[in-house]
């Protein structure tokens, strides 16, 4: 998928975890977060937003292990949340986690899949749409809704068309 497509998905999904588990459902820094989460996975792409953001470690792990390897598996996820509670950065780790995760189900849904279980081969995919597809876009501007909902964004306060 792509990068504003995860954007999206990732701080939507984020909102719609806080307001089922009753939390600050638009809260802008755990939004922030949700949105960088759902970035990090492609840091294994030297052309992708993450991958430009942070060469030295994008370059060599897109050598060493290709793109939607490594970084797209389960054991990722727990590293990345091993990592936030070293650095001592443990309120980010629920909404970075999300975030994280809605990469890897968004990336599932296309052809390609993701090896979920590296160092599996397996790769786990839905083969429900083409990265950059009408049905990713559909798909996404359904997820969006949806966090707007979430978050309690006044849809009847949207500027609407007159006649
Ligand atoms: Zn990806």
């Amino acid at each position: 998928m792509m990068a504003g497509s995860h954007v999206v998905m990732g701080a939507a999904l984020w909102a719609v975890t806080a307001k089922l588990g009753g939390g600050p459902a638009g809260d802008p820094q755990a939004l922030a977060a949700a949105a960088l989460g759902s970035l990090l996975p492609d840091i294994d792409h030297p052309q992708s937003w993450a991958g430009r953001k942070l060469r030295p470690i994008s370059v060599p792990l897109s050598l060493l292990v290709g793109h939607r390897g490594i970084t797209h598996s389960a054991l990722a996820v727990l590293a990345c949340l091993g990592a936030l509670m070293v650095m001592g950065t443990g309120w980010m780790a629920a909404p970075v986690v999300v975030g994280y995760l809605s990469h890897l189900a968004a990336d599932a849904l296309t052809p390609s899949g993701v090896p979920l279980l590296w160092p599996s081969r397996r790769r786990f995919t839905l083969n429900l749409c083409e990265t950059g597809s009408f049905i990713e876009m559909g798909l996404v501007a359904a997820v969006a809704v949806l966090g707007g909902w979430a978050a309690g964004v006044d849809i009847s306060a949207l500027p609407r068309p007159r006649f």
